[in-house]
């Protein structure tokens, strides 16, 4: 059953406490990417539009619940004020006598941003009495913070108890987007799967090896499944604690007659600096002192064949570390494939979301999931509590 959205609010006059997903990469005070403030846009303007008071609240980085001159969320304030075109209050706490009286003084249309929700060590706590002062500021509880949606903090779960609960614009796509892939995806259906975190990313591996045609790893996670397959990997990022699990995971593709790909060639290095000497070995003689910092050429060709006529892709993890010009080629050229798809093509996850943009193709792909840990929760089969207690639909 779809959830209940904003759109089944009766919100006209209302004050509307929104959940939304501004944790932006800052730089000495300077947001350096308001994607997520765009994502959140549409919610905030049909909220406007249906005359509600629009109240919004946001973590920022990890202040570990306390207050962190460097992680307010005042620069945030300015930027969606340009954004909207209209003023935004901006209140230092979340809670307490000054966001209390600013949101009664609202009018509708008029938008109030709450501080940091994390400079109180109540929130990721789910503290009961901490929820209640959050849902004492608003009528309707509408969260559209998709990214935050498998943890169950107050702004998340607590206040979900104690106020109407909807999704918003950007979470209904989420949910719409990611369920496509579960449910009914068009086929072939092809995975690629890279990045740093092998720990977190295994767990989706088993579950969508039975929902994809083919798999290809690429990136730092890839390592430990070259390590599973006998092979060395010198100085390169793995996780030999995880060797089991992925040969378990071979195994289970094999049995199911499921494509599994892994790199054949890789581009190695001493470090991952620019001007250091790199070359390119074939996966069975990677050297001792080196490291696989990307794909090598022949790799790139077989995945670019592995991917063609998919008709559904899902993305997650750069190839390798793309953020050093020297191994970034591997994924451009998976930006560059993954784009060129007719079909539905998701890609997720913070780096990955980077290197797109980097590779100015972004525009090519059908849905930019904003959640990396909570679309991969999503994709295991796993229910999100911020999703869960939110209303269904009538
Ligand atoms: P995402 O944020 O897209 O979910 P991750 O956080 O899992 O992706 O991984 C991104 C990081 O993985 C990047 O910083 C990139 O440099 C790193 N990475 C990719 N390939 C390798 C590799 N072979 N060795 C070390 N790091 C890698
Ligand atoms: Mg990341």
């Amino acid at each position: 059953m779809p959830k209940a959205t904003v759109r089944n609010m009766p919100v006209t006059g209302r004050s509307c406490l929104v959940r939304v997903d501004f944790n932006v990469p800052m730089k000495a005070g300077t947001i350096t990417d308001d994607s997520r403030i765009k994502a959140a846009l549409p919610t905030v303007e049909y909220l406007r539009h249906q005359g509600a008071k629009v109240v919004l609240m946001s973590h920022l980085g990890r202040p570990g619940g306390k207050v962190v001159e460097g992680l307010r969320l005042g620069p945030v304030a300015k930027r969606l004020a340009e954004l909207l075109n209209c003023p935004v209050a901006y209140v230092d706490d979340c809670v307490g006598l000054k966001a209390k009286s600013l949101v009664l003084g609202m009018k509708p249309k008029d938008v109030v941003l709450l501080e940091n929700l994390r400079f109180h060590p109540e929130e990721e706590k789910n503290d009961p009495s901490f929820a209640e002062q959050l849902a004492s500021l608003g009528d309707f509880y509408v969260n559209d913070a998709f990214g935050t949606a498998h943890r169950s903090h107050a702004s998340t779960v607590g206040i979900a108890r104690l106020l109407p609960a909807y999704a918003g614009l950007l979470m209904e796509k989420e949910l719409r987007a990611l369920g496509t892939l579960l449910r009914n995806p068009e086929r072939p259906f092809v995975a690629v799967l890279g990045g740093a975190k092998v720990s977190d990313k295994l767990s989706v591996l088993w579950k969508l090896l039975e929902k994809v045609d083919a798999l290809l790893l690429g990136g730092g996670m890839a390592n430990t499944f070259l390590l599973a397959e006998g092979f060395d990997v010198g100085k390169s990022l793995a996780e030999p604690a995880k060797v089991q699990e992925a040969k378990e995971i071979l195994r289970k593709a094999s049995a199911l007659g499921k494509n599994l790909h892994l790199p054949r060639d890789v581009v190695v290095a001493p470090r991952p600096e620019v001007g250091v000497p790199v070359s390119v070995v074939s996966v069975q003689a990677i050297p001792g002192d080196l490291m696989v910092l990307d794909i090598g050429p022949e790799t790139r060709k077989a995945f670019a064949e592995a991917i063609s006529g998919s008709k559904t892709a899902f993305w997650n993890g750069p190839m390798g570390v793309f953020e050093v010009e020297p191994f970034r080629g591997g994924t451009m050229e998976m930006a560059a494939l993954v784009a060129s798809l007719g079909g539905f093509t998701v890609v997720g996850g913070g780096d990955s979301l980077s290197a797109l943009k980097m590779s100015g193709l972004s525009n090519r792909i059908s849905h930019l999931s904003t959640g990396g840990g909570a679309s991969l929760e999503f994709l295991e089969g796993k229910t999100l509590p911020g999703v869960h207690c939110l209303k269904e639909q009538d």
